[in-house]
Parts: structure tokens; sequence; C-alpha cells
């Protein structure tokens, strides 16, 4: 099969509109949903997709804005080292209302035995002004004063079982904004707010598995969320999945994958006493492959659901944000998954066919590709269409 030709392939699956309508939740996918846990044969066929878009405007609450350091966006996403956007006084936030959004996501079981993944995307988990969440191109504009839904996406990869990845993805969006709205860090400049409750939110999902026995304590997962606001995309990340941004014609990675080899991280395992120990590649005392997640108490202190946080601005060139599972990554390179996605993205656009998203094309092929390229895990793949549907129109 020649798997780079998306003219061949058929959309995946059942797949079901999910039309938000903005009061909260639209699909949070765990194990339950993925409608099968056999492996026979590795059947692809079974998988949860759905693709989106956000339609109704509904406000959930008035928030005053409260205007903190309004500055012109100039900020380098942390790992993405390229980052860095300057922007003159613009007349609108880059997302305008960050209505426009659209998203595809496939969810499959692959050739594992077990569903282990899960995913979750909660458009408008939030409704904000965009001044309100930080970091706005457009202060004091039209737009950044306007009240807009804010976005979240979330990978969640368990292992030992499913049970944290799939608690992640019903309960890490909830517990990340009442952290972001606790009083206590309402004074912190924008950037410090976020880095606050994505690092209390991860603490207290780790905290509920054990506490409400979620869990046995050998049962972990990663976690990778994407907030998204009209000018800001900020990741937050424990473990080996993975979130990148296809800029024009660049890939870039927003996440830098927590392996027990990284250097800092081995010198924070081993200054605690740990161990890394190479097991089919570099393993926490032989057992875990990555060194921070959701879970696993047993091996607490070396394994921490302390985030990594970073901020990027949006600009124009956006074409889409891709996480995923390392079911994904495993088989395809960042430039490999960009290229193709941008490659879809415009083809698709061309077309507008109303059946399905572009981004839900991408999420099929991609996930169809890491299978053919014999990807031996779960596969994960959240897709998320930056350029607004009124702009392709426009340009049409
Ligand atoms: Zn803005």
């Amino acid at each position: 099969m020649e798997p780079l030709e998306d003219d061949d392939l058929q959309p995946l699956g059942s797949e079901h509109e999910l039309d938000s309508t903005g009061s909260g939740v639209s699909s949070i996918l765990g194990t339950e949903d993925a409608r099968s846990t056999t492996s026979s044969g590795g059947d692809i066929s079974v998988t949860s997709s759905s693709s989106g878009e956000y339609l109704a405007a509904v406000v959930a609450e008035a928030v005053v804005p409260r205007m903190e350091n309004p500055t012109p966006a100039s900020y380098s996403g942390g790992s993405g080292g390229e980052t860095t956007v300057t922007v003159a006084a613009r007349e609108k936030c880059v997302g305008r209302n960050n209505k426009g959004v659209t998203w595809g996501f496939t969810s499959v079981i692959g050739r594992r035995r077990e569903m282990e993944d899960a995913v979750a995307v909660v458009p408008g988990f939030m409704s904000r002004t965009c001044d309100h969440i930080g970091g706005c191109t457009a202060p004091a504009s039209r737009t950044s004063r306007e009240i807009s839904p804010v976005h979240f996406f979330g990978v969640y990869d368990g292992h030992g079982g499913s049970q944290v990845a799939k608690f992640c993805a019903e309960r890490m969006h909830e517990m990340v904004v009442e952290e972001w709205d606790r009083e206590a860090v309402d004074g912190y400049e924008w950037r410090r707010r976020w880095e606050v409750a994505f690092s209390s939110g991860f603490e207290r999902a780790d905290n509920v598995v054990m506490t409400e026995e979620v869990a046995p304590e050998m049962v972990g997962s990663t976690a990778v969320v994407v907030v998204l606001s009209g000018c800001q995309i900020i990741t937050s990340n424990c473990g080996d999945s993975r979130a990148v941004l296809c800029r024009g014609t660049q890939t870039i990675p927003l996440t830098v994958d927590q392996k027990p080899d990284r250097e800092d991280e081995l010198r924070r395992i081993e200054g605690e006493g740990g161990k890394v120990i190479n097991w089919n590649g570099a393993r926490v005392f032989g057992v875990l492959a990555m060194s921070r997640a959701i879970g696993d108490r047993y091996l607490r202190p070396w394994i921490i659901p302390v985030p990594e946080i970073t901020f990027t601005t949006r600009c124009d060139e956006d074409e889409c944000l891709i996480l995923a599972s390392d079911g994904l990554w495993d088989v395809m390179s960042n430039d490999e998954v960009g290229e193709v996605a941008r490659r879809l993205l415009r083809r698709r656009r061309r077309l507008m066919m109303a059946d399905e998203t572009p981004a839900q094309s991408v999420a099929d092929n991609l996930t169809e590709i890491a299978y053919g390229r014999n990807s031996s895990d779960n596969i994960s793949i959240i897709v998320v269409d930056l350029k607004s549907k009124r702009r392709r129109q426009q340009r049409q």
C-alpha cells in the first residue's frame, strides 16, 4: 500500500459528528469507548474517531477582564525554541474569537491486547476573554475583550492498566480549570498562573488516583495537554506522549519527551537514589520507559507527576496542532507527521467535504500510516485545524 496517497484511503471506523454546543464536553473517550479489546490480526478498523467544530457561542460566565501586562506578545515557547513571535499591535486576536477551530481524532487499540490510551476533546472548557487568559497579541482590541471559548485537548497513554488514563480523560480538564480559577493564584502574572494551574491540576489528579483508589499503585499514564486560546497555545506534559505545531513549513515540537536517559532526568532520578537500567530501552529500575507520569506510586520519588509547560504565541502561519501517543511517534518522525498533515490539510480544505473535517482526515491517515509501519502500540491522535473556517472561505 502506498500510504501517502490519501485519495485511496477510506475513513476509518464509525464516525459521528459531534458538533459542540459549547456546553462542555464534546468528546471524551476512555477505554470503554474503544469498543474492542481484541487484537485479532490487529484490526485497525476498530476505531474511535470523531471530528467536530465549534459552532455555538455559549458564554459560561461573565468575567471581568483584567489588564495584566498587555504587552504585545513576544515569548519564546520553552521547548519549542524557535517559536519566538514578535507581533506589533494587531487589530484582532490571531484566532479571532477562537470559534473557527475544527478538530478530528482517532484512538485505536492497534496490535495491543489491551486498550490503555484515552483522549479528551473539550471545546470551550472555559469561556474567558483573550486578555484574561494572557499573552494576547491584540490587547484592548475588540476580539481580545470578547468572551470566547478556550479549548482543551488531551492524550493519555496508560501503562499497567487503563484506569489512570481513563480518569485523566474524564477529569483532568476540570481540575485544571478549578486550579486556574483559585483566588490564590489570581494575582499572578499570566504565565505563572497557568504554570501553577497545570502543576496543581496534575498533582491533584495524581492524588485523587491514590486517595479514591482509582487504580492500583502500579498503574499510571502519560498526559499531554494543550489549552488553546485566541492567541496562545499552552502545553503541559508528563511522560512520552507528544504535541507538535505545524507552522508554515516547520514542524515545531511543543513538548520534550521525559525519558529516563534524558540528561537532566537521569541526574534527578539518580540524585534521589534511583536507578535507570537498560532493559529494552532506558527504564526506571528496568521497569518504566518514561521518567514522569500520573500514578505509578510504587516508583515515587523517581517518577513524578510534575508537568513541563510551554507557551507558544499563535500566528497566522499556524496550520495545525497534533497530539499523539507514542504509538505514532515510535514509527514516524515529527517532520514526517508534519509533512503528511500539511499536504492533506491543503488538499482537504480545497475539497471542503461536508462529511468530515480536514483534521479528521489527517488523524485517520496518520493512524493508517503508523499501523502500516507496524506500530505495536495503541495509537491515539488528535489533530486541531488552526485555520478558521471563515478565513478559509474568504480566501476562496
Ligand atoms: Zn488575543
